[in-house]
């Protein structure tokens, strides 16, 4: 079923004036006002809203007509309206508990996303796109190619899956599956807002991983959210950036940490820099030195990420040392620093191995 041969839908029954048909999105990811009004262009009375609204994001349905306060007759007429919900194509739990999925969408693409959990927290690390036309050279992802940008039903559907597999609230949500969520900015908001108000994650358990384009951060900064937005440097300068990220030709690093500069300002939140330690390449004591160069006055964290391994590329991860040392020279620099040990390295789920394949 594809998402365009269901999307125009039935014309209410009870209206006396035909009305034409009313062509919308799938309902995941739409608010309560969104569904009542839609439910009102049915010819149902409001109260209906709200309960689709509950069935969805509480009950997690996945056809209207598994909705059994509706009235049978029209959830008949609404059953091949599209709610939106993925399905799981393939499943794998790693030795940490992580779990990775690869969801098959509408149209069959195939997308991946992460349950990641602890003890306190359930965090999914979400796709945005299908593929990633970054191309970063450490990275999975995009050496896979570019295939579509996700609608914001689709961002939302994850969380609600992994919520469903996990039977268990998601409290957190990271943008850092596949894809460039600032190159997707419309649904990307669009998510944020639902993952909030209608599946009900605190805005500051959500954080956006950008890879830095050109004005979308300061446009992203206008909408004010209490997201966290970390920023993927990787590198402290120009030269070594350009080598590891091809969109950095384009972007040169001092615009993009002036952009970064300006939200500070505009938000008043701090950026998180996100910054890959590569064995040899980007790990000298003398990088550690250049990156707090570039931060200083900042209000800002760097989250060092120790190389995961991935098949196209032949980096290597630095050894406890080499990283301890390189964390050594941020802190004698007072720079706020951590390193992230990517969990679900065994089942391919790790920071940059996401790819649409097992
Ligand atoms: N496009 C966004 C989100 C992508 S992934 C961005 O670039 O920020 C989230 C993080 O994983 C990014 O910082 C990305 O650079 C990093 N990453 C990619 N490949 C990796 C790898 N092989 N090992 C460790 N981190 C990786």
């Amino acid at each position: 079923m594809s998402a365009k041969s269901v999307s125009v839908l039935p014309s209410p029954k009870t209206s006396v004036v035909q009305q034409p048909n009313i062509s919308i999105p799938p309902l995941v990811g739409a608010g309560l006002e969104e569904l009542t009004a839609w439910v009102h262009d049915q010819g149902q009375p409001a109260y209906r809203g709200k309960q689709l609204y509950e069935w969805i994001y509480q009950k997690g349905v996945r056809s209207l007509s598994d909705i059994s306060v509706f009235p049978k007759d029209w959830r008949k007429e609404v059953a091949e309206v599209p709610i939106g919900r993925s399905n799981i194509h393939y499943r794998s739990v790693a030795p940490d508990d992580t779990v990775k999925y690869l969801l098959q969408l509408a149209d069959s693409q195939i997308i991946e996303c992460v349950g990641i959990p602890t003890e306190k927290r359930l965090t999914v690390c979400v796709s945005t796109q299908v593929g990633c036309p970054m191309a970063c050279d450490f990275c999975a992802t995009g050496k896979g190619g570019y295939k579509r940008n996700l609608a914001r039903y689709e961002i939302v559907d994850q969380v609600l899956t992994v919520q469903e597999d996990f039977q268990r609230r998601v409290s957190h949500v990271v943008f850092m599956g596949m894809g460039e969520p600032l190159l997707n900015t419309d649904n990307l908001i669009g998510a944020i807002k639902s993952l909030n108000q209608d599946v009900g994650i605190g805005q500051r358990n959500l954080t956006v991983s950008t890879v830095g384009i050109r004005d979308r951060i300061r446009q992203f900064a206008q909408h004010q959210l209490q997201v966290t937005l970390a920023v993927s440097l990787h590198a402290p300068n120009q030269a070594l950036r350009e080598q590891l990220i091809p969109n950095a030709h384009a972007y040169p690093i001092e615009d993009l940490l002036a952009e970064c500069r300006e939200y500070v300002k505009m938000t008043g939140r701090r950026v998180s820099f996100e910054y890959i330690l590569l064995a040899g390449v980007n790990d000298l004591p003398e990088h550690a030195l250049e990156l707090a160069r570039c931060l200083r006055g900042f209000q800002s964290h760097v989250n060092l990420i120790p190389y995961n391994p991935i098949t196209e590329a032949d980096y290597k991860r630095p050894n406890q040392n080499r990283i301890q040392a390189f964390v050594k020279v941020l802190k004698q620099q007072q720079i706020a620093v951590s390193v992230r040990y990517s969990r679900g390295l065994e089942a391919d789920a790790a920071c940059g191995q996401l790819r649409a394949s097992k």
